[in-house]
């Protein structure tokens, strides 16, 4: 599978947009998050309308999902006919369908059909190709995240594991999914100061360890201490033992 990192920031940093990613597998195009700076870069990476099969959706915060208009209104204009799926909880449902009834006109009115996928802890669902289970963490809303598997294709690939935080501290549950991911896509506010609602980078680089994390990617610094922090994490890789990332916007990586 491959991954774009399409935003690597947290929600109100100009430098960096909001935490974002788009998966891709042999068979599906799988959109992580949705922040209003992280639409415009989907359309930075590609210009095919048609090219995301599904969006999944954290948890009910703006940076995670006010985007959703915007690019529903864009696939509009550009006439795209293809279903979209959108997997998240109950409660992100309501909240998608209240923004773009305040937003356009609702969300049945884009010309192509909307398929809601409901997401729960501790559930499991398959997508085309890809099996997909959630765990929620401790963040201050209510947030799934995602580990994602291809499903196995032989010789020709698969079998490869790609998991998203979302937003929030993992506990047992969570760390559950990450196990053995080839690449863990994980927020991180401070370096090791722990914030309530976030995770210190010192506290995931000891989860990665145990869940035998291959890569963690890590994004969503507190922009006051972005620059300081990515700093303190790069001094620290060596002493860690594990492969560790700090991707830019709109850079790519094959697990
Ligand atoms: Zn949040």
């Amino acid at each position: 599978m491959k991954v774009i990192f399409l935003g690597t920031g947290e929600a109100f940093d100009e430098r960096y947009p909001n935490h974002s990613h788009l998966v891709l597998s042999e068979n599906t195009a799988l959109m992580l998050d949705c922040g209003d700076s992280a639409v415009r870069q989907l359309w930075k990476y590609t210009q095919d309308h048609s090219l995301v099969d599904a969006l999944y959706i954290t948890h009910r915060h703006s940076d995670h999902l006010f985007g959703i208009p915007a690019l529903l209104g864009r696939m509009l204009e550009e006439e795209r006919k293809k279903d979209l799926a959108i997997i998240c909880s109950e409660q992100v449902k309501a909240d998608i369908e209240r923004l773009c009834q305040h937003a356009y006109f609702g969300i049945d009115s884009y010309g192509f059909k909307i398929n809601f996928i409901m997401a729960e802890d501790g559930k499991e669902i398959q997508f085309n190709d890809l099996k997909l289970s959630f765990a929620k963490t401790g963040h201050t809303a209510y947030n799934l995240a995602i580990r994602i598997d291809d499903l196995p294709r032989g010789k020709a690939g698969g079998n490869k594991v790609v998991c998203y935080s979302g937003d929030g501290p993992f506990d047992e549950g969570t760390e559950k999914i990450y196990k053995n991911a080839d690449i863990l896509m994980h927020e991180c506010y401070m370096f090791d100061q722990r914030i309530k609602g976030h995770v210190a980078a010192v506290d995931v680089f000891e989860m990665a360890k145990r869940q035998n994390v291959k890569c963690l990617a890590l994004a969503h610094f507190k922009r006051a201490f972005n620059d300081e922090t990515r700093k303190k994490v790069k001094e620290a890789i060596p002493s860690t033992g594990l492969k560790i990332i700090l991707p830019n916007p709109l850079e790519e990586y094959t697990a």
